[in-house]
């Protein structure tokens, strides 16, 4: 087990102990009893945070705070939330939450996550919302990381060139121009690259963003990459 004494590199086990910790204190404020955090730390510091100062354990439950914002649950009043919490850190205690049957993750909840994010909201949307939502006046930020790939400048300036301002999928004009003065298109990898496609002018193809939407999240996407690689001679099916 880790047993740094940075905040970052807690183990499961810490981590844990601060969740159970915080979740004791609650259940002391939703009684109505008198709360003494620094007892609270000091006990927490006698077994399982004996590595971390009263700071860091004081921080690690404005983390929990965080998460439960996040999480569309009131956080206790003492611990204000952290700002700019790890996104890591954040599925893990949520994790641990919802092990200890605290969280029932609902698709009202907001989530830093663009996918599931849109999964919420296309099953919200399905449905007439009544109430005028009042949304989150200071979202929180959350460090993310992603994944890229490493694509070649000349095959997107290529595609984009040859493209002439003019969008491969529809055959409109580029909607505007950027302030270089070049029209905008997005080059787009026919066959994805995260299904293993290539970066090379064979599977590229310049578009308007609604044809590149459409070839993302269409219903009728798979017809419509057909047809590019019916009109696009350089186009080759990987
Ligand atoms: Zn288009
Ligand atoms: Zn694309």
């Amino acid at each position: 087990m880790d047993t740094q004494k940075s905040n970052t590199g807690w183990s499961d086990e810490e981590l844990e102990a601060s969740v159970d910790g915080y979740l004791k204190m609650l259940q002391l404020v939703n009684l109505g009893q008198p709360l003494n955090k620094k007892s609270e730390h000091e006990l927490l510091r006698e077994s399982a945070l004996s590595a971390r100062s009263l700071a860091s354990v004081d921080y690690r439950m404005r983390n929990i705070s965080a998460v439960f914002e996040i999480l569309n649950l009131k956080p206790i009043t003492g611990y204000t939330p952290a700002k700019n919490v790890g996104s890591g850190v954040v599925s893990r205690i949520s994790r641990m939450l919802a092990q200890r049957g605290i969280v029932e993750f609902k698709d009202n909840a907001p989530t830093f996550d663009e996918e599931l994010l849109e999964q919420r909201a296309a099953k919200l949307q399905s449905k007439p919302i009544k109430v005028q939502p009042e949304g989150i006046t200071a979202p929180q930020q959350v460090t993310t990381t992603s994944t890229s790939y490493v694509r070649d400048p000349v095959v997107r300036a290529w595609v984009r060139q040859q493209a002439g301002g003019i969008c491969e999928g529809c055959g409109l004009h580029a909607p505007f121009n950027l302030d270089n003065g070049q029209p905008f298109l997005e080059v787009h990898h026919v066959k994805h690259l995260a299904q293993k496609g290539s970066d090379r002018i064979t599977n590229a193809v310049a578009l308007c963003p609604n044809c590149h939407q459409r070839c993302h999240r269409s219903s009728d996407r798979v017809a419509f990459t057909e047809g590019l690689y019916a009109r696009i001679g350089r186009l080759t099916p990987e």
